[in-house]
C-alpha cells in the first residue's frame, strides 16, 4: 500500500537487493514484541502472518477484570487469561525510557490520554495501537488464532497448526458492555495446519505463574492465589493478607491492598532473618522475611519469629517461561526457568536462523530490546546480516553457561540481563548495522531506579533527571516531526 510505501524509504535497507531472500514468516503474538517483530520482518521484505489469540493486539497491556478458576494457576488445562495487570497499574519505567527507539512513547493528542511520565496501563495500550497503526501491523493478524503446534519438517520448513475460536454474543449484551462480561450464546472453531519458512515465537512470559513452597501448606486453612489473578483491593477489604515477592508487583500490591485490608504482610526472600519493619506512613502494612512455615490453625510463621493469623497468600513471586505450543524433538527446553540452548537469547543454534524468540530478557526495558532483537532475525532470514556458523553459536553459547555457573549464578537468571541491558542492545545494533543506545537512555535508567529506591511511594510523580528528560525529547523529534 501507499502507506507501507512511504514507510519503506525510513528503512535500513540493504543496498542490493538481489542476494536478499524473502521468507513466509510466522509470528506468534501480537504483544509489544510480535508487533514489533512483524514490522521489522514486513521491512526487510518478508510476508509475515501474526497469530493473536486474543481479539485485539497489546498482549500483556490488554488489561480484563475476568481472572483464571484457578487461583494459583497450577491446573494446566484451566482456560488462560493472558494479561496479569491489575486495575491500578502505572508504568514502573519513564515513558522515555520504555518506547521503541524509532517510534517515541510521547504524550499524544486526545482527551482520553493520560499524559503522565509515568502513565497508567490504558495509555501504554494506546501507544501499541498507534504504532501498530502507523506501520500497518494489524493487516497482518489473525486475531482469536491460537498457535496450537510448531513442529520443524524434514525439509527444514516448520508445520504451525492453529484454532480460530468465534464467538457469536448477544448482540443487544455487546452494545451494553464494554468487551469482556458479554454473553456468549455460541462458538465456532476453525482448525488450519499450514507450512512457514521461519517461525517468530513472542508468546510472552507473564502469564504462567511461578508459585512459592511452603512447608505446611497442605493443611493451612486460607486461600491462596498469584498476583497474576489481582485485580483490584476491594475483595480483599478487612482482610488479613499476606504477599510473598519483593518485587515491582509486590511492591505496588501491597500498597494497593494496605488502603482496604486489615492487616497486609510482606514476605521476602532477599532480606535478613530477622527483618521486621513497619512501612512509615501506614498503620497496616508489615516486611518480614521470609516464611518458614505454615499451620492447620491459620496461623503463618515468619524466619523473623513472628505469627500472623492470616486468611490469604497472595504469590508475587514471578512467571515461567512457556510454550505449550512448541515442538522442536528436545532441541529447545526449559530447564529450572532456562531456554536454551539459546544464542544471545534469540537463536537456537541447530534451529537459527528459521526458529528465533523475542524478548525473552527479564529485568530490561522490553519495547527497545524487542525493537532491536527483531531487526536481527528479519536481517539474518533476509541473509543481509550472517550469524556465526553454527559450531561457533553453540560454543559461545556453552561459554556463556560456563561464565554462569562459575559466578555460582543458578539456570534461573539466565535471561536476567539487568545491568547488561545496554551492552547487549549495542550489540544487536552493531549486528544490524543501525545506531547503538542514545547517550540519555542508560542514565535516565540509572536515574530512575535510584529514584524508585529513594521514593518508593512517589517516584512515579517526583524526579530530578529534568536534563536527561529535555535531552530525550530533543532526540525525538527526528522521530515525530
Ligand atoms: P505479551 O505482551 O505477553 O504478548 C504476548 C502475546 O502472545 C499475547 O497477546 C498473547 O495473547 C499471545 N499468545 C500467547 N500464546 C499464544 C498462542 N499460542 N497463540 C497465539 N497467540 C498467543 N514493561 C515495561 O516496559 N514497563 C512497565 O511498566 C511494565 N510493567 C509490567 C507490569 C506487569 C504486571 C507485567 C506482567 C509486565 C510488565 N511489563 C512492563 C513487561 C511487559 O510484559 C512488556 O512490556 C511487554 O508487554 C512484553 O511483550 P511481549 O510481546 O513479549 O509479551
Amino acid at each position: 500500500s501507499a502507506k507501507m510505501g512511504t514507510l519503506t524509504i525510513n528503512l535500513a535497507m540493504p543496498h542490493s537487493t538481489q542476494s536478499v531472500k524473502s521468507h513466509h514468516v510466522a509470528v506468534v503474538g501480537a504483544g509489544a514484541a510480535g508487533l514489533v517483530a512483524a514490522r521489522e520482518l514486513f521491512r526487510e521484505g518478508h510476508s509475515v502472518v501474526v497469530f493473536e489469540r486474543g481479539n485485539e493486539i497489546g498482549g500483556t497491556w490488554v488489561y480484563t477484570p475476568h481472572v483464571e478458576p484457578d487461583p494459583l494457576g497450577l491446573d494446566p488445562k484451566r482456560p488462560i487469561v493472558h494479561s496479569s495487570l491489575y486495575s491500578s497499574l502505572r508504568t514502573n519505567l519513564p515513558r522515555e525510557v520504555m518506547g521503541y527507539v524509532d517510534f517515541p512513547f510521547v504524550t499524544r493528542p486526545g482527551k482520553s490520554r493520560d499524559p503522565r511520565r509515568y502513565p497508567g496501563h490504558r495509555e501504554v495500550l494506546m501507544y501499541l495501537k498507534d504504532f501498530a497503526r502507523e506501520f500497518g501491523v494489524e493487516e497482518m493478524v489473525r486475531f482469536e488464532t491460537e498457535v496450537v503446534k510448531v513442529r520443524i519438517l524434514e525439509n527444514g520448513k516448520w508445520n504451525v497448526q492453529s484454532k480460530k475460536t468465534s464467538c457469536f454474543i448477544n448482540e443487544n449484551e455487546k452494545k451494553n458492555n464494554y468487551n469482556d462480561d458479554v454473553d456468549i450464546i455460541s462458538k465456532s472453531t476453525v482448525e488450519f495446519d499450514e507450512i512457514y519458512d521461519a517461525v517468530v515465537v513472542c508468546n510472552g512470559h507473564y502469564t504462567q505463574p511461578c508459585v512459592a513452597e511452603i512447608p505446611g501448606i497442605n493443611s493451612w486453612p486460607g486461600k491462596q492465589m498469584h498476583s497474576h489473578n489481582y485485580r483490584t483491593p476491594e475483595p480483599f477489604r478487612d482482610q488479613v493478607v499476606i504477599l510473598i515477592g519483593s518485587s515491582s508487583s509486590a511492591v505496588d500490591i501491597c500498597r494497593d491492598l494496605a488502603a482496604v485490608a486489615k492487616e497486609v504482610h510482606v514476605a521476602s526472600r532477599s532480606v535478613a532473618d530477622e527483618t521486621y519493619t513497619k512501612q512509615p506512613g501506614y498503620d497496616n502494612l508489615w516486611f518480614h522475611s521470609m516464611i518458614d512455615n505454615a499451620c492447620d490453625d491459620g496461623g503463618v510463621v515468619f524466619r523473623n519469629g513472628k505469627v500472623v493469623l492470616a486468611g490469604v497468600i497472595m504469590h508475587c513471586t514471578g512467571y515461567k517461561y512457556n510454550f505449550p505450543f512448541l515442538d522442536t524433538k528436545g532441541i529447545v527446553t526449559v530447564d529450572d526457568n532456562r531456554l536454551g540452548p539459546l544464542y544471545k537469547h534469540v537463536f537456537p543454534p541447530v534451529l537459527a536462523p528459521y526458529l528465533s524468540f523475542i524478548g525473552i530478557p527479564w529485568k530490561i526495558v522490553p519495547f527497545p530490546l524487542s525493537e532491536l532483537q527483531s531487526k536481527l532475525v528479519a536481517g539474518v532470514l533476509s541473509g543481509r546480516i550472517t550469524l556465526p556458523s553454527q559450531k561457533e553459536m553453540t560454543e559461545d553459547v556453552n561459554s556463556f553457561y560456563s561464565t554462569l555457573e562459575a559466578s555460582g549464578i543458578p539456570k534461573r537468571y539466565t535471561h536476567c540481563i539487568g545491568e547488561s541491558q545496554f551492552e547487549y542492545n549495542n550489540w544487536l545494533a552493531a549486528q544490524c548495522g543501525c545506531q547503538g543506545v542514545e547517550k540519555w537512555r542508560k542514565p535516565m535508567y540509572t536515574a530512575a531506579s535510584a529514584n524508585l529506591r529513594l521514593r518508593p511511594e512517589t517516584y512515579r510523580d517526583e524526579w530530578e533527571d529534568h536534563d536527561l528528560v529535555l535531552e530525550a525529547y530533543e532526540d525525538f523529534v527526528k522521530h515525530t516531526s
